[in-house]
């Protein structure tokens, strides 16, 4: 009999399986893909680490989630900072003096400031991604770097996305390309597996195993059940089926040694089919003499069964505290992570919820 039965081994369920052993539960992980890791699972090609699932750069203002992570893994001195490409034009990432001034061709943060203050005035209400996005960078940069972009991410239009979304993006009157505002940033050198790996040192882990289709037997083998699957499957989608936005990840291996010059380009016209292009090498400064690729196409989830995005609108939310509703009935399910939370979080946010459960739930 284990004491905790974990489903899934992403960042969560390997954090809270790592503390738990550490104060000596017996666990068993069961992971339906064939490898640990979850969506943060690195393999290495060539000398280049593949982010197999998007790219993944860890960056937090909490100390905790830094000195955490940092036990288990060397960082690099890594700032994301893409390039947008709009048909022919090509603009820094994030909303900065640079854009600004490629956009209108100023110098000042007074002209950039002046411009914007007038193209935010068609907005008198903020009840949408397209309101909110007007009002923080103006309609020039809206059509040509949100719009296209924030449309085929999501497969929906600006006007039934709420707010939120783009204001994970910074926008500033400086000339600063760095894509976050955190005080720590960086990508482990040698990948993210090796992560998961010694967080998982000693530990049972079941691969190629879903839950969901052993659920009555793999209930009976543990005393509490670690669910970090999507809610509506652990429940046999008996309330209906909770939306997510997938994607697609096309890899391609290039016999050049630098094909883009940067980690990340994303492509921000509606016509272009993918969001971004990765160049997987420039993570780590690989002196690899051939490169890869990969083209990110957002697609239905319905097309890959793969639930990366939650579509936090008002219908899913509802569904969605209809399913938590059932899950308190279950005094042996303990729920955490991206899906089974049903939250946009990113991995800082998932290591403190999962300290979090330990702190709460193990003694
Ligand atoms: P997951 O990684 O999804 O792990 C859940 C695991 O459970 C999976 O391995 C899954 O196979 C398994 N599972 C599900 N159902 C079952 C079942 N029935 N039986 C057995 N196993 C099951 N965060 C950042 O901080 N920086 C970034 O740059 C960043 N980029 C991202 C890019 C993309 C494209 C995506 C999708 C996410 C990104 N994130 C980023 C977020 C990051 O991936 C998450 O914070 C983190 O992976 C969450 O870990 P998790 O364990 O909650 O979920
Ligand atoms: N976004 C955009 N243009 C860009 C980059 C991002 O409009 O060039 C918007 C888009 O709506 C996206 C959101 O900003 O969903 C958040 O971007 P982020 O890079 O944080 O997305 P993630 O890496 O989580 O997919």
């Amino acid at each position: 009999m284990y004491d905790y039965l974990i489903v899934g081994s992403g960042l969560f369920g390997s954090v809270f399986a790592h503390e738990a052993k550490k104060k000596g539960y017996k666990c068993l992980v069961v992971e339906k893909r064939e490898h640990i890791g979850g969506n943060i699972y690195t393999y290495e090609l060539e000398g280049i680490n593949i982010h197999r699932y998007g790219a993944h750069i860890f960056h937090t203002s909490n100390k905790e989630a830094w000195d955490y992570i940092n036990q288990f893994a060397t960082f690099n001195n890594f700032v994301n900072s893409p390039i947008a490409f709009y048909k022919d034009e090509l603009y820094n990432l994030p909303f900065n003096m640079n854009t600004f001034s490629k956009m209108w061709g100023i110098r000042t943060p007074q002209e950039a400031e002046a411009i914007i203050k007038k193209q935010r005035q068609e907005v008198t209400k903020i009840e949408n991604l397209e309101d909110q996005a007007i009002s923080l960078v103006g309609r020039d940069i809206y059509e040509k770097l949100i719009k296209g972009y924030t449309e085929k991410q999501w497969g929906r239009s600006c006007t039934e996305l709420p707010p939120e979304i783009i204001k994970r993006l910074p926008v500033r009157y400086t000339y600063n390309n760095n894509y976050f505002n955190d005080i720590y940033q960086g990508i482990p050198i040698g990948g993210y597996t090796q992560i998961i790996e010694k967080l998982l040192d000693g530990i049972e882990v079941r691969l190629n195993t879903d839950f969901c289709k052993e659920k009555e037997k793999l209930s009976k083998i543990a005393n509490k059940i670690l669910y970090t699957g999507a809610l509506d499957a652990y429940f046999d989608y008996s309330l209906g089926h909770l939306q997510y936005r997938s994607e697609k990840f096309e890899l391609e291996r290039l016999e050049e040694e630098n094909h883009q010059g940067v980690a990340v380009v994303n492509y921000t016209e509606r016509e272009v089919p993918y969001t971004r292009i990765i160049e997987h090498k420039h993570f780590e400064n690989s002196s690899s003499p051939v490169t890869y690729i990969s083209k990110e196409y957002p697609v239905d989830y319905s097309e890959t069964g793969e639930p990366y995005y939650p579509i936090n609108d008002k219908v899913n939310t509802e569904l969605y505290n209809k399913y938590r509703e059932l899950a308190k009935k279950d005094d042996k399910l303990l729920l955490g992570g991206r899906l089974a939370l049903y939250s946009y979080f990113d991995m800082d946010k998932t290591i403190i919820a999962a300290l979090e459960l330990v702190k709460n739930s193990l003694n």
